[in-house]
């Protein structure tokens, strides 16, 4: 009888581990060893090969070598002169992605892609079906070398933080003599997660990046446990009252943020009909930029970040037009989305008056994992007449409505997967990891590039007298 009611307690464990972080392995060098299996057990590097280039991603058998992602590519070749480096594909990786993500997809829809090989699954509503969490993850693992041939690693346990920590927990281990297998599938049960998180160093907890590293050491904390054991009081004056607060409940292994798919919300708006039609452009200014103030306050509070912002116009004849512009980087600042919306504004005339305007920020991603991270499942391939913004009002939605061909549109839809690409490799290991993402795709007559690739010039090149390029704060590519 004491042996069943503590199974129970064990089910009962292993069924609150409903959040799974899936991550491949090694992914980049990964894809570059599926398309050319002669490099199978060599150690190949995909990154910039010039003076200022970095690691975007390496082998395991490169790893031995003590070489990892946002290493200087000069260090990596000291390090292994023998290693096969490549510049990447980044069309192809963004191919593979979205291959991916759909294998995910066949678990439960409740996915949030946090990187191009990355993403967390909330499987709460499908254990009954596809059995417990443990048995989905190795499904899951199961299903992305059946259908992509790559491996992945995935993290089982009751939240975000935890599921994160244990992909890498069950990744394989560089060593001389090659990879050493990892777990493939790892599960914290919540009775285990403390013990799991108080050896790691506090860096490994999101949010702590080198600054407030160095404040932490400065108080003797140098592991998570070192972190839990300080009083929260110490902490918030130390490293700030909101910081202090959150880093203080990862530190006890509390992390409520939920899995959102970010497909859910597709975009943030918000819009006015005026009860007399504005005619001028000073007016109309005006609204443009305490509506961009709405947008940017209920973006920051849902935690979101947005790409594209988009003008709707309807004039006095209910004609509507809509102007969309993309910029390289997410925002969720009034002030950048009100810039951007006043320019789309200014180039249209008003002359006839204006009955509705309104602004709106898609292309979302999350903010909260403190980088600027893009979904793929939130496919901002619209040009100009997208579906409304969820919270309008009620009215005639895109009647009459015009499409605006955006200007990224006419590069065609590979550029915008070479951009998506982009985005992510940014997220991951730094913003002067990869050249701007609008000269990026190859060879545009004319570009002034600051590299000659993705990952800094390529050699031979005249040493840089700037610092280097910025690295991740992201730590090494798993
Ligand atoms: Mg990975």
């Amino acid at each position: 009888v004491a042996g069943s009611a503590s199974s129970a307690a064990a089910r009962a464990g292993v069924d609150a581990c409903t959040v799974m972080h899936v991550d491949l392995d090694a992914f980049f060098a990964a894809v570059e060893v599926l398309d050319d299996p002669t490099l199978a057990g060599r150690p190949v590097i995909v990154g910039g090969t010039g003076n200022r280039g970095v690691v975007a991603a390496c082998t395991y058998e490169a790893r031995a070598f003590g070489i990892h992602s946002a290493m200087s590519s000069v260090e990596a070749r000291r390090r292994c002169p023998h290693a096969v480096f490549l510049p990447g594909r980044f069309s192809r990786y963004a191919e593979i992605s979205v291959e991916f993500h759909a294998v995910l997809h066949d678990f439960t829809p409740l996915i949030e892609g946090i990187a191009l090989d990355e993403a967390f699954l909330d499987v709460s509503g499908a254990r009954r079906i596809l059995g417990s969490p443990p048995d989905m993850g190795r499904a899951i693992r199961d299903a992305v070398r059946d259908t992509l041939h790559l491996n992945c690693a995935v993290g089982v346990a009751r939240t975000k933080l935890v599921a994160k920590l244990a992909s890498r927990a069950a990744k394989p281990t560089p060593s001389a003599s090659g990879p050493r297998p990892g777990p493939e599938v790892f599960v914290v049960l919540p009775e285990q997660e403390l013990t799991f998180l108080h050896p790691m160093p506090v860096r490994a907890l999101w949010g702590v990046g080198p600054a407030t590293g160095k404040r932490l050491s400065s108080l003797g904390v140098a592991t998570v446990g070192d972190l839990a054991a300080i009083p929260v009081e110490t902490l918030c004056r130390v490293v700030g009252v909101a910081s202090g607060r959150h880093l203080s409940a990862l530190a006890h292994g509390e992390d409520d943020r939920p899995v959102v798919p970010l497909q859910e919300v597709k975009s943030v708006g918000h819009e006015e009909t005026f009860a007399a039609d504005l005619h001028d452009h000073a007016g109309a200014h005006t609204h443009v930029v305490r509506m961009s103030d709405a947008v940017g306050t209920r973006l920051r509070e849902a935690g979101l970040r947005g790409r594209t912002v988009t003008v709707k116009i309807r004039f006095g004849d209910h004609s509507t037009i809509t102007r969309s512009h993309t910029v390289a980087a997410a925002i969720d600042s009034p002030r950048a989305i009100g810039a951007v919306a006043g320019q789309l504004l200014d180039g249209v005339d008003l002359s006839t008056g204006v009955r509705l305007l309104g602004v709106s920020l898609s292309g979302l991603s999350h903010s909260d994992t403190d980088v600027h991270q893009l979904s793929l499942l939130d496919d901002d391939r619209v040009s100009g007449d997208e579906e409304p913004p969820r919270d309008t009002g009620p009215g005639p939605e895109g009647e009459g409505a015009t499409e605006i061909p955006r200007a990224s549109d006419a590069q065609g839809q590979g550029w915008q997967e070479v951009e998506l690409a982009v985005t992510a490799v940014r997220t991951r290991y730094g913003h002067g990891s990869v050249g701007p993402a609008t000269l990026i795709g190859g060879s545009g007559p004319g570009v002034k590039r600051r590299g000659d690739t993705q990952w800094g010039p390529s050699a031979p090149t005249p040493s840089p007298s700037e610092p280097a390029d910025e690295t991740s704060r992201h730590g090494k590519e798993t």
